[in-house]
């Protein structure tokens, strides 16, 4: 079996007035850079690379600088393949969009396996320790016309808060650090209000603070109790800021979506960043780079939570990697989030999480069921793929 076929697709969703703020930057719309492989044997496998960045850049990487390399290679062999890449790249790549690219890559390449030994990924990997994963809903960022004022956008925030209970969510994340930290405390107190204390609450302040304030805003949300993890307090490079803060607060510190590859996530585990690693698998390196920071992870019995954005390619393989999660540490009856894995569920609109693929990802009781089909364990619907695509591109 030989590829014979790359393609890459950028879908893109503008949102209009659903548009949203992180601490960092607006998202005017929603996009995602799809990868199709196919082999001369007629399979095809489906990947996604990269998260919120632009998708040209990594679409261009695959195009120009790895498809000559993958093009007319066997697909099984994908750890050489993997390996190939990255050496042809490290010299100006190593982050970024080369890594995404890769990612892509090597996802589509673990959906054809799959799909030749009819396998799902996770059975491939060793085996499943679940066949459900409880869900954490991603929200609560900054919206409404004027996004500044927290008081105006206060009841809209309380009210999205309460409809995730309403549809079964027990645990949710809370977007922090576009504001002074007085006024997300605000919201953060008002939405602990709203859902009262069985409702388990995660911040993420998409590294917006230096040391000092995020300390400051430690020790108050310490004082606010519940918070049960800190996501990205501090900037992805500074390491030594976030080994500060994880020596100085009770509230479990997590990050890694920004980070890649093994090379990347040693230095955030031999300094002892995190207490939560959270690799994105469209962003890390794909399935094959996500299973060796998983065991280095497991050297350091630091629990891996993946990052899960992107569309429905994204959260199909993600389930499968979260299929193959040991708890951390083993117990008779694991405890989600304290050592049963979760899922983040982005609630953020996105009809390419939502609606391309064919039997579409439905919360059950709080949890979302893990595809059992070769591969990712997904078909996509070709009407949808049409209907976003932007942009096509085939290399062959
Ligand atoms: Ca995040």
């Amino acid at each position: 079996m030989k590829i014979s076929c790359i393609e890459t697709f950028i879908l893109r969703v503008p949102l209009g007035k659903e548009r949203f703020y992180s601490s960092q930057t607006a998202f005017p719309e929603r996009n995602s850079l799809l990868v199709r492989i196919e082999t001369d044997t007629g399979i095809v496998g489906w990947g996604e690379g990269g998260q919120y960045g632009p998708p040209e850049p990594p679409a261009a990487c695959i195009h120009y600088v790895l498809a000559p390399l993958l093009l007319h290679q066997d697909p099984m062999n994908r750890a050489v393949l993997w390996e190939r890449m990255y050496g042809l790249t490290r010299d100006f790549g190593q982050k970024g969009p080369y890594i995404d690219a890769l990612s892509g890559v090597d996802i589509a390449l673990w959906d054809i396996v799959g799909k030749e030994t009819e396998l799902s990924i996770s059975n491939l990997l060793g085996g499943r320790f679940r066949e459900e994963v409880r869900a954490y809903a991603t929200g609560h960022y900054y919206r409404g016309e004027d996004v500044y004022d927290y008081r105006k956008n206060l009841s809209a925030l309380v009210e999205e808060a309460k409809g995730y209970v309403k549809q079964g969510f027990t645990i949710l994340k809370v977007k922090i650090g576009l504001l002074p930290i007085d006024e997300d405390l605000f919201r953060l107190k008002a939405i602990r209000e709203a859902v009262g204390p069985e409702i388990k609450i995660l911040v993420d302040a998409n590294h917006a603070y230096n040391v000092g304030i995020a300390r400051r805003l430690c020790q108050e949300m310490e004082q606010l109790g519940g918070i049960l993890w800190f996501e990205e307090p501090v900037p992805p490079e500074d390491y030594e800021g976030y080994r500060l803060l994880r020596s100085e607060t009770s509230i479990p510190i997590a990050g890694g979506e920004c980070e890649f590859t093994r090379f990347g996530f040693r230095e955030l585990f031999t300094r002892g960043c995190l207490d939560i690693a959270q690799p994105d698998l469209c962003a890390c390196g794909g399935i094959s780079e996500f299973r060796i920071i998983q065991g280095m992870a497991g050297a350091f019995h630091i629990p891996v939570i993946p990052h899960v954005w992107g569309s429905a390619v994204a959260l199909a393989a993600s389930l499968q990697v979260i299929a193959t999660l040991p708890p951390f540490p083993y117990t008779a009856l694991p405890v989600p989030l304290e050592n049963e894995p979760i899922i983040e569920y982005d609630r953020n609109p996105n009809p390419l999480r939502d609606s391309l693929a064919l039997h579409p990802f439905k919360l059950q009781e709080g949890k979302l069921t893990i595809p059992n089909a070769p591969g990712i364990g997904i078909e996509l619907d070709p009407t949808v793929l049409k209907e976003y695509t932007v942009a096509h591109q085939r290399s062959s």
